[in-house]
């Protein structure tokens, strides 16, 4: 046990591992405004009416050597080593872990943010569907996994419900063929109605503007774009022209060494495999890597390699795409009910190993 003073600054997949190894060698302070565990890769779940998987935090960090205190962080004196919290309270620190992950990024779209749903509002925009006329339209916004995983679980737990898919591009573009016909299949067989090559350029309370004229819509859910979160950038930390911290091949920054950055927050980019995209399964290693780095346990430059890819298509179907180490796609997937229980063991997998 060494007596540094050690705090985690968020206390999602990327924070949370790190805690949980850092807490058995010395002092740790997790800061995050949640009792229960966010869990953001169940949220169209529960924007679809699901019941909520969040463990509580408590249980997670029981026996760790961790303390969890339950605020928000509103800013970051990286010179005085203190984070200060919406309670008053200012928090000083030795080693710093930044975890504070990402958001909805609205990216300027006129609208957009007064009259579109974020995918952090699943619980009021599964209400919101439950209550809404059964002949109601709902366009979600995306085509990446967000949008997709949204638009099935929409699709089939509300199936008198419209829905609708936009992409700037292609639905699910980066799969492989096999992968993305996959998903097409899905989206027509749930009717799901697909506007591909449409950049949507405002939101109003009847639907979208787009490039292609007018996509009407009661309900839009955004599912475009993520951002990091702005206090890294705010508090004088090098991040790139996107907002993601820079840091070194021990994922430290590299203005502020004390301070480490893990998670979606995190450009990180490793020889052989490239510059990491935003996700649970780049966060987690993060996490876990620095948190065996602060507890003593290795001193190796942070290693990653991608295993699969993997949306749930709905409760009944899914993709399992096989990939190389570097994100490029491999021509193997599995679908139906292969694909979605792979899906549901990943996320059963995600849970044990934040332990
Ligand atoms: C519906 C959906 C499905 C997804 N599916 C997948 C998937 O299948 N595979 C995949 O790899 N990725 C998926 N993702 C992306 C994945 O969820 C994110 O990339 C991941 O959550 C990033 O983890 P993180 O730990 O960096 O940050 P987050 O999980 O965003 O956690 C951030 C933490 O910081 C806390 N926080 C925020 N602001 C403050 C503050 N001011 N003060 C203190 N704490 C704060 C939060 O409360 C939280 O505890 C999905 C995302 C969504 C929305």
């Amino acid at each position: 046990m060494t007596d540094q003073k050690i705090v985690v600054l968020g206390a999602g997949y990327a924070g949370l591992s790190t805690a949980t190894r850092a807490g058995r060698s010395g002092q740790v302070t997790l800061i995050a405004p949640e009792e229960r565990f966010l869990h953001r890769i169940r949220q169209h779940e529960t924007a679809a009416g699901h019941a909520e998987h969040r463990p509580a935090l408590t249980n997670l960090i029981r026996g760790r050597g961790v303390q969890h205190v339950r605020a928000r962080a509103t800013g970051l004196d990286l010179t005085a080593r203190t984070v200060h919290l919406d309670s008053g309270q200012a928090v000083p620190y030795d080693t710093l872990v930044y975890a504070l992950g990402s958001r909805t990024a609205w990216r300027g779209v006129t609208g957009a943010a007064e009259h579109a749903y974020p995918v952090e509002r699943a619980a009021e925009l599964g209400e919101r569907l439950r209550t809404a006329e059964p002949t109601s339209t709902v366009a979600v916004v995306g085509g990446g996994a967000t949008g997709i995983e949204l638009a099935t679980e929409l699709a089939e737990a509300h199936p008198r419900l419209r829905i609708r898919i936009i992409s700037t591009g292609l639905v699910g573009s980066w799969f492989s063929a096999k992968g993305r016909a996959h998903v097409l299949r899905v989206l027509d067989r749930l009717g799901v109605e697909v506007h591909e090559q449409t950049t949507v350029t405002g939101v109003d309370p009847d639907g979208l503007s787009t490039g292609h004229g007018r996509v009407p819509a009661d309900l839009v859910v955004w599912a475009a774009a993520m951002e990091p979160h702005p206090l890294a950038a705010e508090a004088g930390l090098t991040v790139t022209a996107g907002g993601r911290a820079v840091v070194d091949d021990h994922l430290r920054s590299v203005s502020h060494p004390e301070v480490y950055v893990v998670g979606d927050a995190a450009e990180v980019t490793v020889p052989g495999t490239g510059t990491l995209r935003m996700g649970c399964a780049t966060a987690q290693p993060m996490g876990t890597y620095v948190g065996r780095l602060l507890a003593g346990r290795t001193d190796q430059p942070f290693a990653f390699r991608y295993l699969v890819q993997c949306v749930s298509l709905g409760r009944r179907d899914g993709l399992l795409q096989l990939i190389h180490g570097d994100d490029s796609m491999r021509p193997i997937i599995f679908t139906g009910l292969v694909g979605r229980t792979a899906k549901a063991a990943i996320i059963g997998s995600v849970i044990s190993a934040l332990r």
